[in-house]
């Protein structure tokens, strides 16, 4: 992910399909491992994720979406916000709640399944964001979406321990990219720093308003770089899960801002010229003000760090 980012390949499907097929190798069952995890390493299919939803954002533990077992299936109904790519993805993993648990269904029970996006009772509408991180987005209205038992993923009612696994993944490889990303972002700025003359003979970069910046975003990437390997590191290592979350936590924290300053200093070395749509400098700036955002918020990604790693209280 990070070389095909520092290329300028923001692939975002292949973090999601990662993810999801950790989430599977995890908490199984084996069917769906034989069956998924080799035609995602290969990159022969794309899963997409739906646990978003508008009114509860980042709060999964207010998800209304249900997953509701009946018979021989699962039916799955509610709403989904900002699914990406489920126009490429053979399955898409919903999180939904499972009725029934606690006082007025509003239990901490949880159910994820893998559903067919082309099932009959899903809607999909396509949400105008400009195919951020190189997929199409879509809001997902689901209508009591039969899917056969054997599309459980993990336990009935253990949903979130799918989504555990499923995170770490999804925010190694995020950093991963958005380490990428900045290394393009500070290679478009040398280009620039080194071949634009303005003022006298030397180019532009002699000027260290502009060349104080890259020197120091190079540092930065240099050692935001030994974090991200060091927990990709740990995470194959089969290091405790808690650590491998602090780590990949800390690194989507560093990269994401890291990403935003070099794509925010790559525009202002290329000034003007960044303005060309035909530069692609736009929508590398809009996706690197995404990385802060998505796929956890910064301030969701500290709060993380503050209450899970250094034992700070909650508000909550
Ligand atoms: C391009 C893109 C693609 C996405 N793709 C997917 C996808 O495929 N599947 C999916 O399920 N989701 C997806 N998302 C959703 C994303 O991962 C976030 O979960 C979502 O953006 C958060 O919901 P929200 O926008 O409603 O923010 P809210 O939850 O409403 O938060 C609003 C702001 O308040 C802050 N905030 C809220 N609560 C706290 C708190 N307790 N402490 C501190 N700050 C707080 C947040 O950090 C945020 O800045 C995508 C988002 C984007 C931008």
């Amino acid at each position: 992910m990070e070389e095909l980012a520092a290329q300028n390949l923001i692939l975002w499907m292949p973090v999601l399909s990662a993810a999801i097929g950790h989430a599977i190798a995890e908490v199984g069952p084996d069917h769906q491992r034989e069956r998924w995890l080799p035609r995602i390493a290969c990159g022969e299919t794309f899963l997409a994720l739906a646990v978003t939803e508008p009114e509860r954002g980042h709060n999964m533990l207010r998800t209304q979406t249900t997953v509701r077992k009946d018979g021989e299936r699962f039916l799955v109904s509610g709403l989904k916000a900002v699914t990406s790519g489920i126009d490429l993805a053979e399955r898409v993993l919903v999180f939904g709640r499972t009725p029934g648990e606690g006082k007025g269904g509003a239990g901490r029970h949880f159910t994820t399944v893998l559903v067919d996006p082309d099932a009959p009772g899903i809607e999909r509408e396509e949400l105008p964001m400009r195919w951020r991180e190189g997929a199409r987005q879509f809001q997902l209205t689901f209508n009591d979406v039969e899917v056969p038992l054997d599309g459980l993923v993990g336990a009935e009612g253990q949903g979130l321990l799918a989504l555990w696994s499923f995170t770490q993944v999804e925010r190694l490889m995020s950093a991963a990219l958005c380490l990428g990303n900045a290394r393009y972002c500070v290679n478009r700025a040398l280009d620039r720093a080194t071949q634009r003359t303005i003022f006298g003979k030397q180019p532009i970069g002699a000027e260290q308003a502009i060349g104080h910046p890259i020197a120091h975003l190079h540092a930065r990437i240099a050692a935001t770089q030994l974090l991200v390997y060091r927990a990709a590191a740990r995470f194959d290592e089969g290091a405790d899960t808690g650590e491998v979350a602090a780590q990949a936590t800390m690194a989507k924290v560093l990269t994401a801002d890291l990403l935003f300053d070099a794509a925010d200093h790559a525009m202002q070395t290329l000034c003007a010229q960044a303005w060309d749509e035909r530069e692609g400098m736009i929508d590398l700036y809009l996706d690197a003000r995404a990385a802060r955002s998505a796929p956890i918020s910064q301030e969701l990604a500290l709060n993380f760090i503050a209450q899970h790693v250094l034992g700070l209280p909650s508000h909550r």
